[in-house]
């Protein structure tokens, strides 16, 4: 059924032979005119940004901060420094292009790349704004990023219940964003790599269709990354489809015990 593919990439990890494979789909929905988000999805790195903004600002950049990402993973830099800079780069893309003069102009940024220091690779989580890192580990889904939203500020200060968020006047209001305005760095989070992790990596459009409990619902169904991502973006746009959808799954194999790969490599 699958028409995304998906793409592998060895990696040794503690003397274990590992296999990343991933897959990624964006999509305009239902009800928008224009596609501003935009995903990047090469080892070792694997980000979604939602842009923001009037006219064609959003789409500038969304697609100006992915293009500044690829270029250092095309350099074989991809570290924090190297992150900071290439969004330096993106604001100074995103301030000087002539359709961007919409002062509410941004992107957000999310994703989790492999570091790689004196030992073994772990993998870092990013997030600015409010597009999210989900991580299905011992069966469980956990949200590894912390929205950078009015409404998760209401959540941490006990204003409103997490149920409450849901339909929030203020639910797309984020506090954080990478734009023509602001340069604030990423909040990062360290994991360990681990043989049977999976990671979801999505705009808000996935979210606003897709409970967590469906997330998980359809990670179980299609061990493989391409299928995955198919079935998900077909029931967000089932869902209603209200926004842009985009998502990236990754996956972490025990190249050993593999025994859901296809025999594509
Ligand atoms: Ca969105």
């Amino acid at each position: 059924m699958s028409d995304t593919t998906t793409k592998t990439h060895s990696v040794t990890v503690a003397q274990r032979p590992l296999v990343l494979s991933w897959a990624g789909v964006t999509d305009v929905g239902r009800r928008r005119e224009t596609n501003q988000d935009a995903f990047f999805a090469e080892y070792p790195l694997f980000i979604v940004a939602d842009g923001m903004g009037g006219h064609a600002g959003g789409e500038i950049a969304s697609r100006s901060t992915v293009t500044r990402l690829e270029a250092i993973v095309a350099d074989g830099t991809v570290e924090r420094g190297s992150i900071e800079g290439a969004l330096a780069l993106a604001v100074g893309d995103i301030a000087d292009h002539p359709e961007t003069t919409d002062e509410g102009t941004g992107t957000t940024l999310t994703g989790v790349f492999l570091e790689f220091g004196d030992g073994d690779p772990h993998w870092v989580a990013l997030n600015i704004g409010d597009s999210r890192v989900y991580l299905l580990r011992d069966d469980r889904l956990v949200q590894v990023t912390t929205d950078h939203s009015v409404v998760q500020e209401l959540i941490a200060s006990g204003k409103i219940s997490p149920e409450e968020a849901e339909g929030h006047p203020y639910s797309n209001v984020i506090t954080r964003a990478v734009g023509a305005s602001e340069l604030t760095a990423p909040d990062y989070v360290s994991l360990d790599v681990r043989a049977g992790d999976r990671f979801v990596i999505c705009s808000d459009g996935l979210t606003k269709e897709l409970t967590d409990y469906g997330i998980q619902h359809f990670l179980r169904e299609n061990a493989d990354p391409g299928a995955a991502v198919d079935a998900m973006l077909a029931a967000a746009l089932e869902n209603g489809g209200r926004d842009n959808v985009t998502l990236v799954v990754v996956q972490v194999t025990d190249e050993s015990s593999s025994t859901n790969e296809p025999a594509a490599e």
